[in-house]
């Protein structure tokens, strides 16, 4: 059992780096990934303690980005993971972090004040507080709902905070090209995250992979927990076509995704094994 997509709270899980690990040694995990947004500082954390109880722990990280398919419109945003498996990745590549996560500040300020327009009455330093480096949406939602504005996590998304949303603010994110470059430059194995919502559309999710190879995207992740086991399969046999590895997480996030429990998806150890093989080859 291993579980390469997984949150602490130095982003926006809710589980401190430590407690991820010794979470997933006591279910049993033979391999855990921690693959924050915008930053490996849970990671950071992590290593030793996981060292310390033999744990294999894997280097990752999560960033949103925006992919432009055919030039028009203005994209959809895209999460990407990144894999380092010949140790961390080069220091270049945590100055480019650094550079998102002020990005992410910058959003956070403006979305703090578009809430403020709709009578929401909360501050920066109240998210922030929550959020340690990298406070997000989900840090929004928690705030809200401790100060009664929503009853609901998914209630403060969907009424406020989510992409379809009145008080959605945008991010100036890298382009998904420019996430993959990155990425490998830094000598990682990017994937592409929870592709099922991407689209429903077998047709539209063909093309798509296609054009992200293209741009040099080395692996899909078909497991995932949004997956259905159909969508699973449709994934596996894309990866296999498109000539993609595959990887696989539950996307954990301690308390702010309720519910959802570290290790819960069945993901082959072979993924992580095929992953190293790759990447030691490259
Ligand atoms: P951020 O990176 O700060 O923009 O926040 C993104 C995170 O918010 C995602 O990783 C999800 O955990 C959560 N999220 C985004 N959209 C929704 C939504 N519509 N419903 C619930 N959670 C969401
Ligand atoms: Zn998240
Ligand atoms: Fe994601
Ligand atoms: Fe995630």
């Amino acid at each position: 059992m291993i579980d390469l997509h997984t949150h602490s709270d130095a982003s926006d899980g809710t589980l401190t780096p430590e407690e991820l690990v010794h979470a997933a040694r006591g279910i049993g995990l033979e391999a855990l990934a921690i693959s924050d947004h915008d930053t490996l500082a849970g990671y950071d954390c992590a290593a030793p303690v996981a060292a310390a109880v033999g744990l294999e722990l894997v280097c990752g990280i999560e960033i949103s980005t925006r992919f432009h398919q055919g030039r028009s419109g203005r994209g959809k945003s895209v999460h990407l993971l990144g894999y380092f498996l010949n140790g961390g990745p080069a220091p270049e590549f945590r100055a480019w972090l650094e550079e998102l996560q002020r990005g992410r500040r910058d959003r956070n300020r403006r979305l703090a004040a578009r809430l403020q327009s709709f009578g929401v009455n909360i501050s920066l330093e109240e998210v922030e507080r929550l959020g340690h480096s990298v406070a997000g949406r989900p840090h929004f939602a928690r705030v809200m709902v401790n100060k009664g504005y929503v009853a609901r996590l998914q209630e403060a998304f969907d009424l406020f905070l989510g992409e379809a949303a009145k008080a959605y603010v945008r991010r100036d994110e890298p382009s998904l090209e420019e996430g993959v470059r990155r990425i490998r430059e830094a000598g990682g194995t990017p994937s592409l995250a929870h592709p099922g919502r991407l689209s429903n559309d077998h047709a539209t999710l063909e093309r798509m992979a296609a054009e992200m190879r293209g741009f040099g995207l080395t692996a899909l992740e078909a497991y995932h927990s949004d997956h259905s086991s159909a969508d699973a399969t449709f994934f596996l046999d894309l990866a296999r076509r498109r000539g993609l590895a595959v990887t696989g997480g539950t996307d954990f996030h301690g308390e702010n995704k309720p519910g959802l429990v570290l290790g819960s998806v069945d993901v082959p150890r072979a993924c992580l094994d095929a992953l190293r093989e790759a990447a030691r080859r490259s």
